[in-house]
């Protein structure tokens, strides 16, 4: 490969000669110095970030908070999971494990005879949710969790199912016919 280039494509750039003042770097400690304060003072006085956690919460988004994991029922109340794998594939922490089988319904072939997620050992980045085509998994605004050991903090199937019969009015399913999967979710709405 022969390099096609000419001296004037070349451009060379001096370096800026620093004045006395920015020598001792006064002036750029003071500047930094001055937005910090504004910053501080106006969080202070007009925006105070702090609150007296449990008396007082902060409002959550609820739509984009990352909590506890749910797995969602399609409008027909079953598990809307179709035991693809995707988002065990997709989770950089190995915490959720799957077992499918043969659907016993029409419309899908497999469904999830076991779903657990380590709740302590996630990283809550989402990538389950995004990951699967059928919005079945879904991160909710729950944050409050506790537990005594280890294996209660991994929740399972029916556990899973319970934080959607818990959440599903603070945050209804996202709907799957945006994913353009034609067997669950809102058929009749899919192009
Ligand atoms: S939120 Fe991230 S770490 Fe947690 S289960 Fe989902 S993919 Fe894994
Ligand atoms: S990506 Fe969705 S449908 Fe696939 S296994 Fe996970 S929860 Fe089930």
């Amino acid at each position: 490969m022969s390099l096609d280039w000419k001296q004037t494509d070349i451009v060379f750039v001096d370096q800026p000669a620093l004045g006395a003042a920015e020598r001792l770097y006064l002036p750029q400690i003071w500047g930094g110095m001055k937005t910090t304060l504004r910053h501080m003072f106006k969080k202070a006085l007009r925006d105070r970030t702090v609150v007296q956690y449990p008396e007082q919460e902060r409002p959550l988004r609820v739509e984009i908070y990352r909590g506890v994991h749910r797995l969602n029922r399609d409008e027909d109340g079953r598990v809307a999971c179709v035991a693809c794998f995707m988002c065990e594939t997709a989770c950089p922490a190995h915490c959720i494990h799957i077992e499918g089988a043969e659907s016993p319904w029409a419309d899908r072939e497999k469904y999830p005879i076991k779903f657990d997620i380590d709740e302590l050992r996630c990283i809550y980045c989402g990538m389950c949710e995004e990951a699967c085509p059928v919005d079945a998994i879904e991160l909710t605004p729950e944050f409050k969790l506790v537990g005594k050991s280890r294996e209660e903090m991994i929740f399972d199937k029916e556990k899973l199912l319970m934080v959607y019969e818990q959440t599903k009015n603070l945050k209804p399913r996202k709907d799957p016919a945006i994913t353009g999967y034609p067997e669950t979710g809102h058929r009749d709405r899919v192009p």
